[in-house]
């Protein structure tokens, strides 16, 4: 699960990390009320504007703004507030903004020069163990500098049995080039960030830039958090942080009906039981010439209410030409999985586009006479093969 900035932020401060604060606000009015209480706070006179969506490059499509009055707070938040944020990662249809972060300006000058590093803490599936990446070349496309410039990014792996060390955050500190109060600042920094992501049972924690201001202080500025989904029941503070608007509606409501969906832009719709055959199923319907529209898997306990749900769901696509039912038989019975598909199909009626049923397993010839003797648009076949043909036959 991914949060709002705003929610990392204050994720981090509870951990002792130091963050650029900031007061969330829905209205451009709440806007002004959250500068002026910043001011009070901290005693920025330049405040920041920050779009609230789940991905980044909200600088680049215009959502983070410098605002040198309170005046100009309102009219950035007027202008944010609402605008359908197109960034390099929300697709071209963009994001709908309903939340801005209004945040103390903390590139004001100084004695020394500010720099931005780029940290993240994250899991590496290769080592099984978590890794702390990190860069002098922060506030820009990490991607890009990876690409370009790969010897400006460097790892240090953590062992589970002793957790970070703080010899190895010094090392960090060195390679970005800090000294005197900026190294002890990133220091800390390290310790308290990597605590941070560890005790919340997170995937990743990503913070670019991580700033070092004109009087050397280390402060996160951005941040992006994934949580663990398999360990928010452990987290029932960072559970609640959850944002709905940010989530593709039909995903949400499979999530609601315990069948792992996930949309995708084809036009032959599948629904399968195991990920595994979902994702061969996927495979075959490109080879017969098909686009999936959707991965879905429904489980193990494939019966007309899952079947039902699933028919429903991969139906609000209107890019859907045909779908594709490949279930294997080993605990279910196919010949009960049959009857619900004949049952659902009657229940949601109107269905006007070709369905393949592949029902392989326990019963698989008695499911194909349920299917074929139904009377209904249902092709049935028991081999994949067939089924392929099928698939291609319904969308010539
Ligand atoms: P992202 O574009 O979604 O990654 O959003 P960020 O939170 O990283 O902000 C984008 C950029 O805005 C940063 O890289 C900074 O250059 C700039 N920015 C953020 N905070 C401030 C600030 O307090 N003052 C100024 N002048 N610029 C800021
Ligand atoms: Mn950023």
């Amino acid at each position: 699960m991914n949060i709002h900035e705003y929610q990392a932020k204050q994720t981090l401060k509870k951990y002792g990390v130091a963050i650029q604060e900031g007061i969330v606000a829905d209205t451009p009015d709440k806007a002004v009320d959250a500068a002026k209480e910043l001011k009070e706070q901290t005693g920025t006179g330049w405040w920041v504007v920050k779009a609230q969506i789940h991905a980044g490059g909200r600088g680049k499509g215009g959502g983070v703004k410098l605002a040198k009055s309170l005046d100009e707070v309102k009219e950035l938040s007027n202008k944010i507030l609402g605008m359908q944020l197109v960034t390099p990662q929300t697709g071209p249809e963009g994001k709908k903004v309903h939340k801005v972060l209004i945040a103390q300006d903390v590139y004001y000058p100084g004695e020394s020069e500010t720099s931005e590093f780029y940290i993240s803490v994250l899991l590496d599936r290769a080592t099984s163990r978590n890794m702390i990446m990190y860069s002098t070349e922060g506030g820009m496309d990490i991607e890009e500098v990876a690409e370009k410039t790969p010897n400006l990014i460097f790892k240090e792996e953590v062992d589970p049995k002793i957790g970070l060390q703080g010899f190895q955050a010094r090392k960090i500190a060195f390679n970005l080039g800090l000294s005197g109060k900026a190294f002890k600042e990133m220091v800390k920094f390290v310790m308290a960030l990597y605590k941070a992501y560890d005790e919340t049972d997170s995937a990743m924690f990503e913070i670019n830039p991580v700033l070092k201001t004109s009087d050397d202080k280390i402060i996160a500025v951005d941040a992006k958090v994934n949580l663990d989904d398999n360990a928010l029941y452990r987290h029932k503070d960072l559970a609640l942080m959850r944002d709905i608007n940010e989530e593709d509606p039909t995903e949400v409501e499979a999530g609601e009906s315990n069948l792992n969906y996930v949309k995708l832009d084809g036009n032959v719709g599948c629904m399968v039981n195991g990920a595994g055959l979902a994702m061969a199923t996927m495979d075959m319907i490109k080879l017969s010439g098909g686009e999936p529209a959707n991965f879905l898997d429904v489980g193990g306990a494939a019966n007309a209410q899952t079947v039902e749900a699933g028919f429903r769901i991969i139906m609000k696509d209107p890019n859907v030409k045909a779908i594709l039912i490949n279930v294997f038989g080993g605990i279910v019975r196919c010949d009960r999985v049959a009857k619900g598909v004949v049952e659902a199909y009657k229940n949601i009626g109107n269905i006007n586009i070709p369905i393949i049923v592949r029902l392989q397993g326990t019963n698989a010839e008695e499911a194909k006479k349920v299917i074929d003797e139904s009377g209904l648009k249902v092709v049935s076949a028991i081999l994949l093969k067939d089924a392929a043909e099928k698939v291609k036959e319904a969308l010539a």
